[in-house]
């Protein structure tokens, strides 16, 4: 259980803390800062909504004064599946306001799981003719990347376990706690 908020209620155990969160996107920001310290035309942050939008708004921020110049953008994709796992077939509902020819991207992602949608979001970035791609995502599931896919900037990895929280939702539900958790059996039986 965390702090005792009604929305806690639902939480089994939280995996990663706030604090924790925060000090890992200070050290994520702070390399990619150092990575693209010669990119005066500035970096394309690229956010897949919509559970990677707490981070992108941490993250950009943590980025600051300190890195390149940011844009952001963000895309809408929803990958067929069953349940609580991706095919890694992808339709785009909302595609990227920008033109990303010539331009440096990194893609903010908030979990890699089986790697499926990421591994067709940078084939279809790469396709685009950007100068080069790099992904920052905060979790990824180690035990359960089903396609390697090369992400340069790891923020923790954690068990193969369906999680909530920061952004990352359950029927739309918990995107707004502070942590990631575990949610209680029961509430999969509610649902
Ligand atoms: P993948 O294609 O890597 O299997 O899954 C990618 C997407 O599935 C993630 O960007 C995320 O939105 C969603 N996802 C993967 N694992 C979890 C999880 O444990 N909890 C939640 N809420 N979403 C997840």
């Amino acid at each position: 259980m965390a702090d005792g908020s009604w929305y806690d209620a639902d939480i089994d155990h939280v995996i990663i803390s706030e604090a924790q969160i925060r000090e890992k996107t200070a050290e994520l920001a702070k390399q990619v800062s150092a990575d693209y310290a010669g990119v005066t035309d500035g970096l394309l942050l690229v956010c897949v909504l919509k559970g990677a939008v707490m981070f992108m708004a941490d993250f950009a921020r943590a980025l600051g004064r300190q890195g390149p110049p940011v844009e952001l953008d963000f895309m809408a994709i929803s990958s067929y599946g069953q349940g609580t796992t991706s095919s890694g077939v992808v339709r785009i509902l909302k595609d990227l306001d920008r033109d990303i020819a010539g331009r440096h991207v990194v893609v903010v992602e908030d979990i890699v799981d089986s790697g499926l949608t990421l591994s067709w979001l940078l084939r279809y970035l790469e396709s685009r003719s950007a100068a080069s791609v790099e992904v920052v995502a905060l979790f990824r599931k180690p035990e359960a990347v089903k396609v390697p896919v090369p992400v340069k900037y790891v923020g923790f990895d954690i068990p193969t376990e369906f999680v909530v929280g920061y952004g990352l939702d359950f029927g739309e539900r918990y995107r707004e706690l502070p942590y990631v958790g575990v949610l209680k059996p029961e509430v999969y039986a509610r649902a």
